[in-house]
């Protein structure tokens, strides 16, 4: 198999956070004699301003031959007054969608070293461990017909479509249950089957699926607005939580800021095959891009996740996780998770003790 990385540094922040996580990806490859390669690529603002567009043929061409891609972040204040069709994130939509990357999984974790950092108590968070498994490509966010129209009287009028076949149901019902297998064995599907008929057909395909092929996992279900209050008032009843793409961009949200730090959550995106894109959870943070303040664990920790999921490097992707850990043990903290008597470092630092620590 052919081992060969897509970067994608991105805009804002990302390129100082990508540049900390291929210091770290340099020196596990050489550590775990992982044999990756890997070239940088273009999206996003980055690519409008050389190419024209945000997902400009050549980065597609790159993008189809590699076997993983990383990602920093897309988007800034620059090009949020171009044409909607071509703004940067628009190329993130299309690369995701061209690319079939169906599933986004995003933990939420808890450090213990920064529960402190968490709006919720302690003891509600500690020990916290969630698998939010996303439906990526389907659902609101590209379901036909879409717009705003003109009624008869004159009025404006919105309009969206929400849909799922049952094929792209079991595929991410799949996934959240192959991941269970992994974890703690329950999955929790979320749906508002009482209201919309989609994800009626949503709980119905999913029970099925954990009927036929996955009966040794603990299925719940749960409709969307008592996952949200749930989330907040007991989030360790939680192992994978799994749902459509619009219920799950908000749900993970919501998730991530139970951990405190948006700049500590890596997510992936997969394909049927394993190949995926990893990114941080975080946008290109552009009130702070270019100071070396930007947090750069959740770049770091989606490269852990890389190994793991697509190049199956177990020991290599826990040793970065250990190395994450073991720095925020030293004491070390970006200003984003800083607090009281802890050593503040910039990006570069914080990059280069994760690097120090993997010895
Ligand atoms: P954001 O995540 O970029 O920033 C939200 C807040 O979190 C900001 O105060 C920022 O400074 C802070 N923050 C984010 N990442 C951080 C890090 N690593 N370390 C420390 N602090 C961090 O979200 P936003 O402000 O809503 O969006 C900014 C831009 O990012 C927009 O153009 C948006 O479209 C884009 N965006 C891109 C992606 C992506 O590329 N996947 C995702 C979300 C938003």
């Amino acid at each position: 198999m052919s081992k060969h990385i897509l970067i994608l540094a991105g805009d804002g922040i990302g390129p100082e956070i990508v540049t900390a996580a291929e210091q770290v990806l340099t020196r596990v490859n050489e550590k775990f004699n992982l044999g990756l390669t890997w070239e940088q690529g273009l999206l996003g603002g980055a690519a409008i301003d050389a190419h024209g567009s945000p997902y400009p043929d050549v980065t597609s061409e790159q993008a189809k031959k590699a076997d993983a891609l990383l990602l920093g972040a897309v988007g800034g204040p620059k090009w949020d007054t171009i044409e909607r069709s071509i703004r940067p994130e628009r190329g993130l939509l299309k690369l995701r969608s061209e690319l079939n990357l169906f599933a986004n999984l995003r933990p939420a974790i808890l450090y213990p070293q920064l529960a402190d950092a968490s709006s919720l108590k302690p003891e509600i968070v500690l020990g916290l461990d969630i698998l939010i498994v996303r439906e990526l490509t389907g659902g609101i966010y590209f379901g036909q017909p879409r717009g705003i129209r003109e009624l008869e009287n004159g009025e404006k009028q919105g309009f969206n479509t929400d849909v799922y076949a049952e094929s792209e149901i079991k595929r991410i019902a799949k996934v959240a249950f192959e991941m269970a297998k992994l974890r703690g064995g329950k999955v929790c599907s979320v749906d508002k089957a009482n209201v919309l008929e989609v994800t009626e057909l949503w709980k119905q395909t999913v029970t099925q699926l954990h009927a036929e092929q996955y009966p040794e996992i603990n299925l719940s279900h749960m409709y969307v607005d008592n996952a949200a209050m749930q989330l907040v008032r007991a989030p360790k009843q939680f192992d994978v939580l799994v749902t459509g793409n619009l219920f799950g961009d908000i749900l993970s949200d919501e998730a991530a800021m139970l951990t405190g730090s948006i700049g500590m959550l890596p997510s992936a995106s997969l394909d049927e095959n394993g190949k995926g894109m990893y990114e941080p959870c975080h946008g290109s943070a552009p009130d702070i891009a270019g100071q070396n303040i930007a947090n750069p664990l959740a770049t770091i920790l989606s490269v852990a996740m890389m190994l793991r999921y697509t190049f199956r490097e177990e020991a290599a992707a826990k040793a970065i996780e250990d190395a994450v850990g073991n720095v925020l043990d030293q004491g070390l903290r970006t200003a984003d998770i800083m607090s009281e008597g802890m050593n503040k470092v910039g990006t570069q630092e914080m990059g280069q003790a994760v690097v120090a620590a993997l010895g």
